[in-house]
């Protein structure tokens, strides 16, 4: 199917943009990296009259290291990711993440921003954010807002931006040495998007005691989710096959609104959050030192 007629503006500074969303409303939609806003057009679930295009905006593509974060642009590309060396280093997390992005030429094209604005409940990078306590600076025609990333994520492809509002920029708190971490996902074939998955960061103690853990599920429910009563049943124990076990079957209970679709019935999604939850405290426990 072809997409409907819409109008198209290639801004060439971020406050022209900003002046361009605010003027056209929500009928102007911006227009990231298109892996998911085309494919929305071409089947006419979207039929914005104004597609601003960030490509051309200069500082959005930016990766920096700030005061102990890694401030990533948000039109930064998902092959960029992929490849930084600083991201690498610093939060190998997001790297792994990266590479179960869709495919090379999806991630190509795919950016940061635009994943993130999107908010597909299965989507590995909304998921990392919460794990990683990232904050998203988000502009406006009037300033900016800085929104952390556990009440970014509203519901199904709905998040806290506003019409007019851009994403510019996600902050990531660059995990302490130590940190063990570790992405899980059961999906169809590689590339396809999770029906269950499971991201984790966990620091112990020299004795083994756990004393932080963050998980975070996506592809189960209608927005990624922290689940906080595994997290706290896990802190202050001794990380075991027991303890990682019973965290993961708590990891369920977090599941308020199980998703439910042709890829796999809310009941499968739920016992599959289980093990990814699982296999993921294992693999960050094997990579936390002490
Ligand atoms: C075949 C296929 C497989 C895929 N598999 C996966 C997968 O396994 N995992 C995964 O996570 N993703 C997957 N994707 C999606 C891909 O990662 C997209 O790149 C991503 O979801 C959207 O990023 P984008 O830059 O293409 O944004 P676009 O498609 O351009 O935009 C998406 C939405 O975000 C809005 N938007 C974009 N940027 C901003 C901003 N800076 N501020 C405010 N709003 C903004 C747009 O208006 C639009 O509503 C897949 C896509 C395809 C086509």
């Amino acid at each position: 199917m072809k997409p409907p007629p819409f109008g198209y503006t290639r801004p060439r500074s971020l406050d022209e943009a900003l002046a361009t969303l605010s003027t056209h409303g929500p009928d102007a939609r911006p227009l990231a990296g298109g892996q998911s806003l085309i494919p929305l057009l071409n089947l006419r679930l979207a039929r914005p009259s104004l597609l601003v295009d960030l490509a051309f905006i200069p500082g959005l593509a930016d990766v920096q290291a700030e005061n102990g974060t890694v401030v990533l642009g948000a039109m930064v590309r998902q092959r960029a990711v992929e490849r930084d060396a600083l991201i690498a280093q610093r939060v190998p997390l997001l790297a792994e993440a990266t590479r179960l992005v869709g495919h090379p030429p999806i991630r190509n094209r795919g950016t940061v921003g635009g994943s993130l604005a999107h908010a597909d409940p299965s989507a590995e990078y909304p998921a990392i954010a919460l794990a990683l306590d990232a904050e998203l600076v988000v502009r406006s025609a009037s300033g900016e807002r800085v929104v952390p990333a556990r009440d970014f994520f509203v519901d199904l492809f709905t998040t806290a931006l506003a019409p007019g509002e851009l994403l510019t920029a996600v902050r990531i708190p660059v995990p302490p040495p130590g940190t063990g971490w570790a992405i899980q996902e059961i999906a169809r074939r590689h590339g396809d998007f999770a029906l269950a998955g499971a991201a984790v960061l966990l620091r112990k103690t020299g004795d083994g005691t756990c004393e932080h853990a963050a998980i975070a599920l996506f592809g189960v429910a209608t927005r990624p989710l922290r689940v906080t009563a595994a997290e706290h049943a896990l802190t202050g124990q001794p990380l075991t096959a027991e303890s990682i076990r019973e965290a993961a079957a708590l990891a369920v209970e977090a599941i308020d609104e199980p998703l439910s679709d042709v890829h796999g019935s809310a009941a499968y999604r739920q016992r599959m959050a289980e093990v990814v939850a699982r296999r993921a405290l294992e693999e960050a426990n094997r990579r936390a030192g002490t």
